[in-house]
């Protein structure tokens, strides 16, 4: 079974050289060019959006443990452990990236429905990609919740919708999310604020 994120680490090597247009597009014009689209994202419905460097995406071993032993969902979507990418994976697909968009939404009164945030994510991934930024690829929150029942024995149904969410791709969505300033904190109880975050990896 080809597991949902497997197209991330195929498909596109051999279009052209990535260190080349890596080192061409390393400059502030590029950085600029990118920060249109971190202001398109707060237009939509993202509370906050900040423009990256991959090497500030965070990885850790411990991050696939807490999906394995303290989700219930390992191994019930195709966007859950272990059908994604281990963390040591990951890291190799983050580190053939410059940039990333992190994307942040608090869950308020009336903003339950976590498909808003998924669409517009991937909305931003789309409009990225027909802008010629070929490689963009976005990351969600949570398990995917598209179909009834996921289709785990097979292959993805809606992969041209599905993402995996960043934790279960082994990233340190605290840690990473920290480092910029968002206020992510532990939650204690069932009427705390909860808060969403997702990642457009681009270049
Ligand atoms: S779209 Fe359906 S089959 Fe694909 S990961 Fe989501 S729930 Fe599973």
């Amino acid at each position: 079974m080809t597991p949902v994120w497997a197209w991330v680490l195929q498909g596109y090597g051999s279009l052209m050289n990535e260190r080349g247009m890596s080192g061409r597009r390393e400059g502030g014009l590029h950085v600029e060019k990118l920060r249109r689209y971190v202001t398109k994202a707060l237009e939509s419905v993202f509370d906050d959006a900040v423009l990256v460097r991959t090497s500030e995406v965070y990885t850790a071993p411990w991050v696939r443990m807490k999906c394995q032993f303290g989700c219930g969902w390992y191994g019930k979507s195709l966007t859950c452990p272990p059908h994604t990418p281990t963390p040591a994976e990951m890291r190799l697909v983050l580190d053939s990236y410059t940039h990333a968009i992190l994307l942040h939404r608090n869950w308020r009164e009336g903003r339950q429905d976590v498909s808003e945030f998924h669409d517009a994510l991937l909305d931003l991934e789309m409009t990225l990609f027909f802008d010629g930024y070929y490689k963009a690829l976005g990351m969600g929150t949570g398990p995917c919740k598209r179909c009834e029942s996921c289709n785990t024995s097979g292959h993805c149904v809606r992969g041209d919708r599905a993402r995996p969410s960043m934790e279960a791709c082994g990233i340190d969505v605290f840690q990473t999310a920290q480092r910029q300033g968002l206020s992510l904190r532990v939650l204690t109880g069932r009427e705390d604020e909860r808060h969403s975050c997702g990642l457009v990896l681009v270049e």
